[in-house]
């Protein structure tokens, strides 16, 4: 059994309507998709949507050479291989594209054995877990968030029980649009914000502070991901849970911010932090520090099934009557790539469920890609 190629599509799609956090506008979302080609007639699929320009060619030059011929069963030795060729950049573009083929041998191995990703994971502790809306988002301009109450509205009537507003304007601004936020979704919504490292460790204290009473489960990268000194004054101060982690690459990171203590909720992306071979090690870690694990979520339709493969296997943990987590992360932006599928659905309780389709659920055909499609290239045997 052998990879016989390696195919990279470098894929961009405008978003139909501008939208924002702390740190950006949203106007156009790229990727880098990666898929492994076996002699079994069957492809893995992988992505990683932060560098996928810097990512695909590390993928071709340094990648691509290791794996073709190789077994796509051996995703651990050839995971430690991946591993082996981080140099100087040992938590960046480098881990992110060992991130995305380590997601597609994955994948490929899964749908060689027929079984859903999970049960190679160790098998599924939970068939359903409770979605969060990524958003609402702010939108340019004046009074950025002046489409948040129409929003919210419409996700509620989506079925959704759980939100993440992106805030970070101002303690005072940010605040007010929460306090309003409550009153209108009442104390059966979970409400959470994501900062984007949009405050300094003063403005955070004082969001949390004037936010208090709202109850928020948890407020995300107030500050900076590496930025450890802010953190360990805020986590030694701040009531509120920190959430944080979907920057980190390599298991190394991890290490540090649950050593500094750095997050209370820890948020691995799949196509980051080293795939799924680096995401159960991270969620092993979460068990030894008994802090949750819980995906970060926001890329392409092969990003979000693989996540709702890894969030089988979490560990559980109680997070203050009637949540349980971890929750999964839904990306509801209008963003092409991630609705190829359509809308993975949401029941009357907020929950989504797992699919045990093999793989990660979903296989892509190449076609599919071709709108979006700016760029591709093929290594082979
Ligand atoms: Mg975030």
């Amino acid at each position: 059994m052998r990879i016989t190629a390696l195919r990279a599509y470098q894929v961009s799609c405008d978003m139909p309507e501008p939208l924002g956090n702390a740190l950006q506008v949203l106007r156009r979302r790229s990727a880098v998709l990666v898929e492994v080609v076996t002699d079994q007639g069957v492809s893995g699929w992988g992505e990683n949507a932060s560098s996928p320009h810097a990512v695909g060619a590390y993928l071709r030059r340094v990648l691509a050479p290791l794996v073709l011929g190789q077994d796509p069963r051996a995703t651990l030795p050839l995971h430690r291989a991946m591993l082996g060729t981080l140099n100087y950049d040992r938590r960046g573009v480098s881990m992110m594209a060992i991130s995305a083929l380590d997601m597609a041998l994955w994948d490929a191995r899964a749908k060689i054995e027929g079984v859903p990703l999970h049960a190679l994971l160790g098998g599924a502790v939970r068939d359903r877990a409770t979605a969060y809306v990524s958003g609402p988002f702010m939108r340019p301009g004046d009074d950025p968030y002046r489409q948040v109450p129409a929003d919210a509205e419409a996700h509620r009537r989506e079925g959704f029980r759980a939100l993440k507003l992106r805030s970070g304007l101002s303690p005072r601004a940010d605040a007010a649009i929460v306090s309003s936020l409550r009153r209108q979704l009442g104390e059966e919504v979970a409400l959470m914000i994501d900062v984007n490292r949009g405050y300094t460790p003063r403005a955070a204290l004082e969001a949390a502070d004037r936010m208090r009473d709202v109850g928020l489960l948890w407020i995300e990268e107030p500050l900076a991901p590496d930025d450890l000194p802010g953190y360990r004054m805020l986590s030694g101060l701040m009531r509120t849970a920190i959430a944080g982690g979907e920057a980190l690459a390599g298991l190394p990171a991890f290490r540090d911010a649950l050593i500094e203590r750095t997050f209370d909720i820890l948020q691995p992306d799949l196509s980051v932090c080293g795939g799924f071979t680096s995401a159960m090690g991270v969620a092993a870690l979460g068990e030894a520090f008994g802090i949750p694990i819980m995906a970060h979520v926001f890329g392409t339709v092969v990003n979000f099934h693989a996540s709702l493969q890894l969030t089988a296997v979490l560990p559980s943990h109680r997070a203050g009557e009637p949540w349980n987590y971890p929750f999964f992360e839904y990306d509801r932006t209008p963003y092409a790539l991630r609705r190829l599928r359509g809308d993975h659905p949401v029941a009357e309780d907020g929950t989504v469920a797992i699919p045990d389709a093999p793989g990660i659920g979903i296989d892509l055909r190449p076609a599919e890609l071709e709108p979006w499609l700016a760029e591709h290239w093929e290594e082979t045997l």
